[in-house]
């Protein structure tokens, strides 16, 4: 997503004469590079020219919106901007917006001000004369308040922009899916045009037996040095090292990996699937190297959940550089105990390993499912400290996101018999109320899992792509949410009309 930036778009007009529109342009391209300036703005922030009539206005949203490298737009009223000459522009414009309701100066210049300063800094009402016409034609956008040095006010449009970059990321993704979904399964399946319609994202299947052609060219010097990396960055089993009882195994997998990523880069593939149930030409289920990919930025669901590998992928993109990790989720054992309730959040074996709290472990064992041979999987315990389990379901009529604010605990028991990658979470605003939440909205029981996304970009993002957002958090209370779900059947049924 390097390539993609922000477009920073300031609204005028022509009534204070030649000079005062220099003043504008000198303000914005300031405040353009204070934001681009900003470490916790995670893409270029571009300063364009300012836009004083309809003409202008249009020409630059239409140029926004063609743009490739345009990822979404601030817009900014410096004076005020009759917000008709906005009218022909927002209706052509596709790229997410960021109201940025701020002004050049931070304090009233009490002594010295003058009617000149009150013509120059007129945003306090010319962004409500553009805040009314976006509500009027219904588009949906950030409003971010205060003035643009505030640490706290670029980090709200630092949030967004990452938000935005997820965006872009899933209008462009393209998911395969290697092999179909598991078989019954309801939550897995979903709407495949509808999903390319609302967010862009192709999803399209391969028959296994596609990837396990690629898998079966591997060379043997290539295993080598793959084997050999695995040896320097893991802790491994006694079994699976150099002349170990099962480096076949490693090798296998390795074989599997190599396959696999050149399959995704021969393709453009930014997400895939698998499942259990479809490994013809595949010797194991692929482990190790499903936990490797999603580190470096694949999503990845697996019995064919071809949504959660999208939304891995997104999540991945929207997390970007704060890098304490993000990956696929199944909420799977319950400690009902009563001095605190707790999730154990694991999977079979594809757990990213972006999210350990310490160098993990490779191992292999034997998978009591599938009839294939003993896979190898990294494990670990994950790190701890503020997380999200994000998920997205189709609804039938439509799709909906959900999102749960939890809290990893970290482990103090050890399991030795427990050959998987695990998280044990606090889940908000109680297990009791947050499963039962989950569970009256339809969430499903995989999830997209991260601790640098946080709940209101998961609402960001389903604002940006029209869909519903179900955020169950510290605030959630059951008859409130209940009531939350009917008025959501009306407004996003009547929407999707
Ligand atoms: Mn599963």
């Amino acid at each position: 997503m390097k390539e993609k930036e922000i477009w920073f778009l300031t609204g005028s007009q022509h009534l204070y004469g030649p000079a005062a529109l220099k003043q504008v342009a000198a303000n914005a391209e300031t405040v353009a590079k204070g934001l681009d300036a900003d470490p916790g703005v995670p893409a270029p922030i571009v300063f364009r020219p300012i836009v004083t009539t309809p003409e202008e206005i249009r020409a630059a949203c239409v140029e926004a919106s063609a743009s490739e490298r345009c990822a979404g737009v601030i817009t900014w009223m410096h004076t005020f901007s009759p917000a008709k000459m906005w009218i022909g522009g927002l209706t052509r414009l596709t790229k997410p917006v960021c109201h940025l309701h701020t002004q050049f100066n931070r304090d009233i210049p009490w002594s010295g001000i003058d009617m000149d300063f009150m013509n120059l800094n007129q945003s306090a009402h010319g962004d409500r004369e553009f805040g009314h016409m976006c509500s009027r034609m219904r588009i949906p956008r950030r409003v971010v308040v205060g003035h643009w040095e505030d640490p706290a006010v670029r980090a709200q449009v630092g949030e967004w922009t990452s938000v935005a970059l997820g965006l872009a990321a899933l209008r462009e993704l393209k998911v395969v899916r290697f092999g179909d979904n598991m078989r019954a399964v309801a939550v897995t399946e979903g709407d495949k045009v509808e999903a390319e319609r609302v967010f862009g994202m192709s999803v399209n299947t391969h028959g296994i037996g596609d990837l396990a052609a690629v898998v079966k060219e591997a060379g043997e010097s290539e295993i080598d040095t793959l084997c050999a990396e695995y040896d320097d960055t893991y802790e491994m089993a006694s079994d699976l090292r150099d002349g170990g009882s099962a480096r076949a195994s490693l090798r296998e997998a390795a074989r599997i990996e190599i396959g696999l990523r050149r399959f995704l880069e021969t393709g453009g593939y930014g997400a895939f699937t698998d499942t259990f149930e479809d490994l013809h030409g595949l010797t194991q289920l692929p482990g190790l190297p499903v936990q490797r990919l999603m580190a470096g930025g694949y999503g990845f669901g697996a019995e064919g959940d071809w949504k959660h590998a999208a939304l891995v992928h997104v999540l991945k993109v929207i997390g970007g550089g704060r890098g304490r990790g993000t990956s696929f989720m199944e909420d799977y054992t319950y400690h009902f105990h009563p001095d605190g309730t707790r999730c154990l959040g694991a999977h079979m074996l594809e757990i990213c390993p972006s999210i350990a709290a310490a160098r993990p472990r490779c191992e292999i064992h034997p998978l009591g499912i599938g009839g294939k041979a003993d896979p190898v999987r990294l494990v670990f315990d994950a790190a701890t400290g503020a997380a999200v389990n994000a998920s997205l379901v189709d609804m039938g009529n439509r799709f909906r996101f959900l999102v749960n604010t939890v809290e990893s605990v970290g482990i103090s028991e050890p399991m030795p018999r427990l050959p998987v990658a695990r998280v044990l979470w606090d889940a908000k605003p109680d297990l009791q109320t947050a499963a039962e939440a989950w569970i009256q909205a339809g969430g499903a029981h995989h999830t997209a899992f991260s601790f640098d996304v946080n709940a209101h970009q998961i609402e960001m993002l389903a604002e940006m792509t029209g869909v519903e957002c179900v955020r169950i958090d510290e605030a959630t209370e059951m008859r409130r949410f209940r009531q939350d779900l009917r008025v959501g059947e009306v407004y996003y049924g009547i929407r999707g009309l």
